[in-house]
């Protein structure tokens, strides 16, 4: 388990924002800290809007750090993932998984002050506190808007099929890299199926699949992800509002894949709570990779360029997810690599 940061004294801390990394704050920080948090969803409808997918290592170590076992939120294990570039690619996956971020995010605010239907538009009770943290994903609704803003607009469904169109894990890159289409079982024939596009073609994508599946809707929810990464989302805290989580632009712009790294993020603030300065290097140093992801994609998008012209660039990036296997949970071969980004 990984030590509280230490302080010299108890701080007030609000916490706006209950998603993953919100609630990641509400569960490390309570014993030592006083802390309060403030949801905008009602309690009873409460939902965390993602597909959660995600992979079980990294996890199990994270949810550790709350006392929790996160092998009991596990919803389906994959064995591997179909990456559909015309050509069916097999990746065997390496922890690759799906889980109940729904009760996960509840058991972390067990114990914990979390105040739900509030919407929060300015420093909670008359800035009384030490602390604000904007944790508000991509709403960022403290901190002031970035100079430039790159974001996928996504769809989603949770649909239950009577016939599974597939087994495990599935998804479909986009020509050029502007998005995907996934289809992320969630155990028991129910599924997430939906797509983000950069183009924003992703609904008709989405249709497309739905209209030749069929499967029955429960539940249509879809926001922008954010994939500007921390290196353009400065400033991360001006006075005592400090941004965490996808607010700072913790999501790998390649995948749209932002649990893991929002909740890292979360604990890069625990461990450097009394000062900020030095949470603003953490962020920077483990999330500099973003920056040249997002780097290729607008290579890509913006100049039209070919992979082979960011050959550098690619390799860097496939080089630390090589490294990285157990934390993307994704068997890295180079020769799939450079198939699918060539899509
Ligand atoms: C459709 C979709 C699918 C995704 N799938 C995956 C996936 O499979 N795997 C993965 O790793 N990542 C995925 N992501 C990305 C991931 O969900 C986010 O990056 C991650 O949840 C960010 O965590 P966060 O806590 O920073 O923000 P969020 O989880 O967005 O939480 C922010 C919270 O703040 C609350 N809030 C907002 N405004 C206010 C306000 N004014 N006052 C009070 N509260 C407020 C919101 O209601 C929310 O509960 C997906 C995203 C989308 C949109």
């Amino acid at each position: 388990m990984t030590p509280p940061a230490k302080t010299t004294s108890t701080l007030r801390i609000a916490v706006v924002g209950a998603g993953v990394a919100g609630s990641y704050l509400v569960s490390r920080l309570s014993g030592e800290h006083k802390v309060t948090c403030y949801e905008r969803q009602k309690e009873k409808s409460f939902w965390p809007v993602c597909a959660w997918a995600t992979s079980l290592h990294e996890m199990k170590s994270i949810a550790g750090n709350c006392g929790l076992s996160f092998q009991d939120y596990i919803l389906h294990e994959s064995r591997q993932m179909i990456v559909d570039i015309g050509k069916k690619l097999h990746i065997k996956s390496v922890g690759l998984c799906t889980f109940d971020k729904l009760s996960f995010e509840k058991d972390l605010h067990r114990g914990g002050d979390v105040r739900f239907g509030c919407d929060v538009r300015s420093p909670p009770n008359g800035g009384s506190f030490d602390l604000v943290v904007d944790a508000t994903g991509f709403s960022r609704l403290l901190l002031p808007r970035p100079e430039k803003n790159y974001f996928i607009p996504s769809l989603e469904y949770k649909v239950r099929f009577r016939e599974e169109p597939f087994d495990d894990f599935y998804i479909r890159p986009f020509a050029g890299l502007s998005g995907y289409f996934w289809y992320f079982p969630l155990g028991d024939r129910y599924a997430f199926v939906g797509a983000g596009d950069y183009r924003r073609n992703h609904e008709a994508q989405l249709n497309a699949f739905m209209s030749k599946h069929k499967g029955e809707v429960l539940m249509k929810i879809g926001r922008p992800i954010r994939i500007t990464p921390p290196s353009m989302c400065q400033p991360f805290s001006v006075g005592n509002i400090v941004g965490v989580g996808e607010a700072i632009g913790t999501v790998y712009p390649l995948l749209g894949e932002g649990i893991i790294p929002s909740l890292q993020c979360a604990e890069l603030l625990v461990q450097n709570i009394g000062d900020m300065q030095a949470y603003e290097e953490a962020v920077l140093r483990k999330f500099q990779i973003y920056t040249e992801a997002l780097r290729f994609l607008s290579h890509r998008w913006r100049h039209g360029l070919g992979p082979m012209r960011s050959l550098p660039l690619l390799l860097k990036i496939f080089l630390h997810m090589k490294r990285n296997e157990k934390r993307y949970g994704l068997e890295m071969r180079l020769r799939d690599w450079l198939r699918v980004v060539g899509n």
